[in-house]
């Protein structure tokens, strides 16, 4: 599954709810899954394969492979800490973001179960990027202005090389 990058019209939709989790949607879980691990990210969510339904999967170092599916956040820290975050659908680019250090978050699983999560460091970051998808929001939404004219003049750049 090709992973959409910065540009795409659908990177910047708001993802709508999964109605029903069944085996039948246990296929996107799979594809979702499975993109994310080809292109070795952490993290992963419908619309950056271009499915708008509220899912992303989270998959960090030491911990386990979590699927959300039509997640709410409960609550976040007032406490934030900044650090650097890449995106699959913005390949190359890494800059540092500030985010709350902490997040509780409610959703369903692959098996529709539903669960709460209090997560901080790591996997918050990841969940709040990952969540963030499906506001259509990017990561360079959350940075200064003059440092997101920056990093776009950067692609536009690696761009129009690509084309000569
Ligand atoms: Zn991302």
């Amino acid at each position: 599954m090709r992973i959409l990058t910065l540009g795409d019209e659908l990177l910047r939709q708001k993802a709508q709810p999964v109605k029903e989790i069944g085996s039948e949607y246990f296929k996107v879980v799979e594809e979702l899954v499975k993109t994310l691990y080809v292109g070795d990210g952490i993290g992963l969510a419908g619309p950056q394969i271009g499915i708008l339904d509220r899912i992303f999967v989270v998959h960090v170092e030491g911990d386990i492979l979590r699927v959300f599916i039509n997640p709410s956040i409960i609550e976040t820290s007032q406490e934030t800490m900044k650090f650097e975050e890449g995106c699959l659908s913005i390949p190359g680019i890494y800059t540092d973001v500030v985010r709350p250090r902490s997040v509780k978050i409610q959703a369903w699983n692959e098996k529709g179960r539903p669960f709460t999560l209090e997560a901080s460091g790591m996997l918050a970051r990841v969940i709040l990027h990952e969540y963030d998808h499906l506001e259509g929001i990017l990561f360079i939404d959350r940075i200064s202005e003059q440092k997101r004219k920056r990093i776009l003049a950067r692609i536009e750049k690696a761009a129009a090389k690509e084309q000569v």
